[in-house]
């Protein structure tokens, strides 16, 4: 079991490596906390641009093929250690096409950080998935309905490698995913289903792209309701506010985005954001120039999304402090005044 206590705003993360249960406490006598002083507590990385396919929904945007050096993410997992970083996300592009993807896994649990990576499925060799079973908590399986998701799922099941399925969901795609895919087997052998909201690659990509009709938001939420029953399901931050306005759940298990509270992203340029999805929008900050933990602390951007999740347009709401407005990103392009 690993601890950090943050004796200033009274209250102590945990979190267990074997099983990846996590639970924030604050003392009897405090309120919850906002955000860690102390630094975050999980990291994104991407340690690669590349992936060999093109996807629609993909929010990388074209670039020239650029990996993290080894001695750049040396470097990084030196500083998230001494800072008490309990978990990595690597992610990319494909993050196992990175040739220094073994020795990247065992680089971040040789110094007291869970590896976890998301993955298209593609180019797991017998290495990869054995560096997995050995150094990695979980692993994302990405599902673009590909044709061979269920041996890919078997895959990791005769590896032992607990997997969770990530599934982007767009307006276009919710109807198909609302009509049967969760029935299926593999979905069920799953650690957990993961919706993710899909977000755009740019501001003003118009509402029709981001947002979702309410009629099938309610039978999307029927039928994630049903699947829950024989498999856990999990929600990213940016679906907090239609999750809390559709699904009966308790509200300890609820939290709004964690970006620049408790949680940021490095890109393979060593450029520091509150989350990945800034990328295509801000500079981020350079960590040639500064250190993970002044970023953390002290830079504009970091400081800025803090405030914007501290009080914005949504403070009058009352399911405000399960929500924070969403999206301190794309606030107007997630459109809510609670789902009218
Ligand atoms: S109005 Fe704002 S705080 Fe309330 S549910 Fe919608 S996004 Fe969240
Ligand atoms: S900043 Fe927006 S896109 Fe990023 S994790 Fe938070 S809710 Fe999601």
């Amino acid at each position: 079991m690993l601890l950090r206590r943050n004796e200033r705003s009274k209250f102590t993360s945990i979190f267990n490596p074997k099983n990846g249960c996590f639970v924030r406490v604050e003392d009897s006598d405090s309120e919850e906390p906002f955000w860690d002083s102390l630094g975050p507590e999980l990291v994104d990385i991407s340690i690669t641009n590349y992936c060999e396919y093109s996807c629609g929904i993909c929010y990388k945007k074209e670039k020239n093929k650029h990996n993290m050096g080894e001695s750049e993410y040396n470097a990084v997992i030196d500083q998230l250690s001494a800072i008490g970083v309990f978990q990595v996300a690597l992610g990319g592009g494909n993050p196992n096409l990175h040739p220094r993807f073994n020795q990247f896994l065992k680089y971040a649990y040789s110094h007291g950080i869970v590896p976890n990576y998301t993955t298209n499925g593609s180019h797991l060799t017998n290495e990869i998935l054995l560096s997995t079973q050995q150094y990695c908590g979980v692993v994302g399986l990405s599902y673009y309905f590909q044709d061979n998701f269920n041996e890919l799922m078997l895959e990791f099941q005769r590896y032992k490698i607990k997997t969770n399925i990530h599934i982007v969901v767009t307006p276009k795609n919710i109807e198909s995913i609302t009509a049967g895919y969760l029935q299926q087997d593999a979905f069920k052998s799953a650690n957990a289903i993961i919706f993710l909201r899909y977000k755009p690659k740019k501001y003003s990509s118009g509402l029709s792209e981001c947002n979702f009709s309410v009629g099938n938001l309610e039978k999307f939420f029927c039928a994630v309701d049903r699947a829950r029953k024989y498999v856990k399901i999990g929600f990213d931050s940016c679906f907090v506010n239609l999750m809390i306005n559709f699904l009966t759940v308790r509200k300890e298990l609820v939290e709004p985005c964690e970006a620049a509270r408790f949680s940021c992203y490095i890109s393979e340029y060593l450029r520091m954001y509150p989350c990945s999805f800034m990328e295509n929008f801000d500079e981020g900050v350079d960590l040639k120039e500064m250190s993970i933990m002044d970023c953390w602390q002290k830079s504009s951007i970091f400081v800025n999304v803090r405030d914007r999740l501290f009080l914005n347009d949504c403070t009058p709401c009352a399911l405000f402090d399960l929500c924070r407005g969403g999206c301190p990103i794309f606030h107007s392009e997630f459109h809510c005044k609670n789902i009218a």
